[in-house]
């Protein structure tokens, strides 16, 4: 059972602030992580703050060149989005291979973030957009690069009286391809075993920009920035692809768990790291 805190359910953003930088607290947004470990008693706050009247900080707003989604999107939000295959295909990708549909209903992308999982799995498709969030607390705000955001397992550079209240991007380039591959030990509510996000852009047979993310194959969710770097401004040979793919796996340091071995989870990240690069050329040239 749930041990005692006091529920605050704030009506403003001001509010929510207020209370989170006075004492100490756990922030509510879907809950579908923060039930659970509260139920476990992993976490024992004296306080939860949740989001649930803050309907401002729920939405996708596009602002020319940018794409802003508020914290409290939900993945089913994501799913309604007629425009996502344009503004953030893997993220669609995510979103369609993400729990079940209660999940999708509760679960935010502010909460996906947030929670600092390696295995989170709308984080490498953000970073390989080279997305920011939004971090608020009743001092003031700042902007952080998402791939600076994580520095450790579970551990990222918000305070605790700092708000993720959005993340967001610049819309694709026309001739980018962007994508998202989740291995899983089934179809649907599993939890990632490797995840592998890409986007390449092209100019003509050459790469200008090269982004790889990878999930659950290190203690954060990570860019693979050696690898990146072989391919952009290259002709993107089959034989540069492998060696790209050799690179994100030798930046990789898994773990073994109930799900998959680390050797297994090499593999995969190499594999699967060959084959979205691959398409993504294929798709371009
Ligand atoms: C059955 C099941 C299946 C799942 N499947 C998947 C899956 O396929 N892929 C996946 O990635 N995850 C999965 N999850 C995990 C979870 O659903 C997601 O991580 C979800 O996005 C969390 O969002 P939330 O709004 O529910 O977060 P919450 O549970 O509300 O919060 C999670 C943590 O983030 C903090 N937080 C939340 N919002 C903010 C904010 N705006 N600012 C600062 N801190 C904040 C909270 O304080 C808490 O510590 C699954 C969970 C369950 C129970």
């Amino acid at each position: 059972m749930y041990g005692e805190f006091k529920l605050e359910m704030p009506q403003q953003l001001d509010e929510a602030l207020a209370l989170i930088a006075e004492d100490p607290a756990e922030v509510l947004s879907g809950g579908t992580n923060l039930m659970i470990e509260l139920r476990a008693r992993k976490l024992r706050p004296e306080q939860v703050v949740s989001l649930d009247a803050l309907s401002e900080l729920r939405g996708i707003e596009v602002d020319g060149n940018r794409i802003t989604l508020g914290a409290r999107t939900t993945i089913s939000d994501i799913l309604r989005c007629d425009d996502m295959a344009e503004f953030g295909p893997s993220l669609l990708d995510a979103a369609n291979l993400f729990a079940g549909q209660m999940v999708r209903n509760m679960g935010t992308v502010g909460g996906n973030i947030a929670c600092s999982s390696p295995a989170a799995d709308l984080v490498p498709p953000l970073m390989s957009l080279d997305a920011e969030i939004t971090l608020v607390s009743s001092k003031g705000t700042r902007k952080v690069a998402l791939c600076d955001y994580y520095l450790s397992y579970k551990k990222d550079v918000r305070a605790p009286s700092e708000m993720i209240t959005s993340v967001s991007w610049k819309k694709l380039a026309k001739n980018s391809s962007n994508s998202f591959y989740k291995l899983a030990r089934r179809i649907g509510d599993a939890i990632t075993v490797t995840g592998v996000a890409v986007t390449l852009t092209m100019d003509g047979d050459r790469c200008t920009t090269a982004r790889i993310a990878l999930g659950a194959v290190a203690p954060t969710v990570f860019r693979a920035t050696n690898a990146e770097k072989i391919l952009e401004g290259q002709i993107l040979t089959d034989d540069l692809i492998t060696t790209a793919a050799q690179q994100a796996k030798a930046q990789s340091s898994p773990i073994s768990d109930v799900r998959a071995s680390a050797e297994y989870r090499l593999h995969t990240v190499g594999k699967l790291t060959h084959r979205l690069l691959t398409q993504a050329r294929d798709k371009l040239v």
